[in-house]
């Protein structure tokens, strides 16, 4: 079996204006193929919105083929045509966490390598199996654009699941790689450590940061995103010393290992900070979105406004707004519960 492939590091697909598309249209003829770069691991790009930068899926070679995190069901397409193309079998798909964008199109993926394993952290496995539940929280918070956006995730059938624990080993044939959990984002959230490579593979641990840019926004969306658990997750990815660090969005860490962490629980400290205070004098989402958007900018980096407008893509204002009232409101439910 091989172990290892090579794959151009050219970026596919002509760059297209900005316009209205969506994830949705990605399977159309027009739009570009997903780009791969790098070869260990492979970055796979399915360039969303038609252009490069958004969103990342890391293949890592061996005698077992993994694919970390295959992103949205609208994705899928491009990224099992660019996987097609070069004849790559997936054995293994691991997933950071289940949110759309990472983990919608696993279903869809996993159907076209019937013999692939899927290995997912505990607590969201079920979900997987049976994503029900899982259409319905993500309807409740996108409503009606979920479809367009991300599409819909199909069943994977429950056997082919492996649910992770902190500390599991996946096997991935000659390297074993290392399941961290890493709450906060979400609950069910786990990075993977490669030692053989010395590579992190972080998901949405760290929040946001795209290319052009060192800022690192944070990604605090609902249902259940924990500051506590998030900084904590932060302070215990910074503590394996990893060379080289990777995100769901995008590519490697720009700041390097030595200023990824820092930042993130820098940009996130002073957000969370930020929102409270502002929550004190105003429930308005403008005040609010506003007061967003200052931190953003409170760094000394400015910010070119096509970045501004990715990050806010990848990212929404009004979507880390409801993942920190929804952290808020747990909290008083918890202090009323207790009283
Ligand atoms: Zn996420």
């Amino acid at each position: 079996m091989n172990t290892r492939f090579h794959v151009p590091t050219k970026v596919f697909g002509a760059r297209r204006s900005r316009g209205e598309r969506t994830e949705g249209d990605a399977g159309t003829p027009s739009a570009p193929p997903a780009s791969f770069s790098g070869s260990d691991p492979v970055l796979i790009d399915p360039m969303l919105d038609d252009n490069p930068g958004k969103s990342s899926s890391y293949l890592l070679p061996g005698s077992r083929t993994t694919l970390i995190d295959p992103g949205s069901a609208n994705a899928a397409p491009r990224i099992l045509e660019a996987l097609k193309s070069r004849r790559i079998k997936v054995d293994l798909i691991l997933l950071t966490h289940i949110h759309p964008d990472a983990a919608a199109g696993a279903g869809v993926i996993a159907d076209q390598f019937p013999g692939a394993e899927i290995a997912a952290p505990a607590g969201s496995t079920e979900r997987l199996a049976d994503p029900a539940a899982l259409v319905s929280d993500m309807q409740k918070v996108y409503g009606d654009r979920v479809e367009r956006i991300y599409g819909l995730p199909a069943p994977i059938d429950a056997r082919r699941i492996t649910p992770l624990e902190d500390g599991d080993k996946v096997d991935l044939g000659e390297r074993p790689v290392e399941a961290i959990a890493t709450p906060g984002h979400t609950e069910a959230h786990m990075s993977f450590f490669d030692p053989s490579s010395s590579s992190l593979f972080c998901g949405d641990a760290l929040g946001v940061q795209l290319p052009g840019s060192s800022v690192v926004r944070p990604s605090t969306p609902p249902w259940d995103f924990s500051l506590p658990d998030s900084l904590d997750s932060i302070d215990k990815l910074e503590q394996i010393g990893a060379e080289n660090v990777f995100l769901a969005h995008y590519g490697a860490a720009r700041s390097g290992p030595d200023g990824i962490f820092s930042q993130a629980s820098d940009a996130l400290e002073r957000w969370h900070q930020s929102f409270l205070k502002k929550k004190e004098q105003t429930d308005s989402e403008e005040d609010l979105s506003r007061q967003f958007n200052a931190c953003l900018e409170a760094t000394l980096e400015p910010i070119a406004p096509s970045v501004r407008r990715d990050l806010e893509a990848v990212s929404p204002t009004w979507l880390n707004l409801a993942g920190l009232n929804a952290e808020q409101a747990r909290i008083s439910g918890q202090l009323s519960d207790a009283a």
